[in-house]
């Protein structure tokens, strides 16, 4: 088996694993690229694929290339490299042929338009990256090039104040720059549902559907609200679908993974990963600092660099208290006309910091945060019902109580409904083994922990 062969059997495996979508982003332009006893050298067209094959598909086709190799492969190496006869590349020139055509594409001629107060400074150029957002801001980079084509729909998840409603926002800025005559909209969710709800009170159904369906990009930021509106996720289903299949591009935000949107249709859920879903998470003190001295520098205001190393290491989990945190500097300097040094800074920000560490977590606070997020009763939550929805909640708000708060465990067991302490040590273990292989679940308890410290 030579080296192609043995790339075309392996692609042809992955493929039974993943969505189509996902393959062709993924896997489209790759090649064995080395072959050595027990090292494969994959190349791969950008940094992106290869950060994302090392990240999401390495033990796929690590475990691919062992059963067809037979089990000598123990490291894979992904390098960035065109390979030179791309007209080898068989497999994919010959999906592209079986696929259906493209339905032809419609040009509006009716003006740019971009509504729902779009933020100027929500562009790419003002949007610093780094681990924790790297993957999505090329994500919506590439989308933007080419709307509609590559991840349909685009699905950005993640934590309040991470910068999601402005990689949303810039994405459509570049496509209209790119494309002054598509017509791109953004919307909030409940903006969305407003209308819908003012259309069908007012019997202008029929302008809804036109405003919502003859658009070329359709941004909704905060998708999870659409949860429980069954009406709301009827007609958003329909636009939906009218939009895909018109190969118009669709990009969502939401504050969790689909499969954690409570209330979700199911059939709207499984839209949702069509395309490509990607995160946002906490961004470490490097891009931390980064994100301040750029946003000093837009505001033509100056931080010595222990402030910025300070103010940095003070506040981690949300980027839009960064800046609240900046511009409380600024303010106090222009009312006491004194340039803050570190230790004015120290102080300023004490409240901060105090709420960030202080913050009480009762047992209170736990009940409403995790039933909050998973949309179920607090009395559901401590209650005795055993379905699935309720149960795994009950777990990881013991676990939750007893990694953060401290909480012992008959303390924990009093508060969800008066059950035994082995119940809660019991909970605490299995959702801590779980957590090393359950991807979602590591996600929701990481959003989860975020809204825990939340301090508003
Ligand atoms: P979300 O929609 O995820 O709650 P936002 O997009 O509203 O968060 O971001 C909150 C604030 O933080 C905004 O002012 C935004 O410009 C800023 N922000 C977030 N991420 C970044 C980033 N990577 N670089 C620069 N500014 C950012
Ligand atoms: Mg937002």
């Amino acid at each position: 088996m030579n080296n192609e062969e043995l790339w075309q059997a392996a692609l042809g495996e992955l493929e039974l694993s993943l969505s189509r979508a996902n393959f062709t982003t993924w896997f489209k332009n790759t090649f064995i690229a080395e072959c050595g006893d027990s090292s494969i050298v994959i190349g791969v067209p950008n940094t992106f694929t290869k950060v994302w094959l090392e990240k999401k598909y390495h033990t796929a086709i690590l475990k691919t290339l062992n059963n067809i190799a037979g089990n000598r492969v123990s490291e894979i190496i992904y390098k960035v490299e065109m390979r030179k006869d791309p007209s080898i590349n068989s497999f994919f020139l010959k999906k592209e042929l079986e696929g259906e055509p493209l339905p032809e594409k419609t040009y509006h001629d009716t003006p740019s338009e971009i509504s729902g107060g779009l933020n100027k400074r929500y562009i790419f150029e003002t949007f610093v990256v780094g681990k924790g957002n790297e993957l999505a801001f090329a994500a919506f980079q590439a989308a933007a090039k080419d709307p509609g084509k590559v991840y349909n729909p685009l699905f950005l998840y993640g934590g309040v104040g991470l910068g999601k409603t402005h990689l949303l926002q810039a994405f459509g800025r570049e496509v209209l720059e790119k494309n002054p005559k598509m017509r791109v909209l953004y919307v909030t969710t409940e903006q969305f549902t407003n209308d819908y709800i003012q259309a069908v009170r007012n019997g202008q159904a029929k302008e809804f559907k036109d405003n919502y369906r003859n658009v070329d990009v359709l941004l909704i930021d905060d998708i999870q609200f659409i949860s429980g509106k069954e009406g709301t996720q009827e007609e958003f289903f329909h636009t939906f679908n009218a939009l895909h299949q018109a190969n118009k591009q669709i990009a969502i935000t939401s504050d969790r993974p689909p499969k954690s949107i409570s209330a979700l249709e199911n059939r709207l859920q499984s839209r949702f990963v069509w395309g490509m879903a990607v995160d946002v998470s906490q961004p470490d003190i490097e891009t931390r600092m980064a994100i301040l001295e750029k946003k000093c520098r837009e505001k033509n205001y100056e931080l010595t660099g222990d402030i910025i190393q300070f103010v940095a290491a003070s506040i981690q989990n949300n980027i839009r208290e960064l800046e609240g945190a900046l511009n409380k500097i600024i303010a106090h300097h222009q009312f006491n006309n004194i340039k803050p040094d570190l230790a004015v800074v120290k102080s300023i920000l004490s409240s901060f910091s105090q709420k960030q560490t202080q913050a009480p977590l009762t047992s209170k606070r736990f009940l409403a945060v995790v039933s909050d997020f998973f949309a179920i009763s607090i009395a559901d939550l401590t209650g005795k019902r055993r379905h699935k929805t309720l149960v795994v909640p009950r777990q990881i708000t013991m676990y939750l109580m007893r990694s953060m708060g401290g909480f012992s465990f008959p303390g924990i067991g009093t508060e969800l409904g008066g059950r035994d302490h082995t119940t809660a040590m019991h909970a605490c273990d299995k959702i801590e083994r779980e957590l090393t292989t359950n991807e979602t679940l590591k996600q929701n308890v990481e959003l989860l922990k975020q809204k825990l410290y939340q301090t508003n």
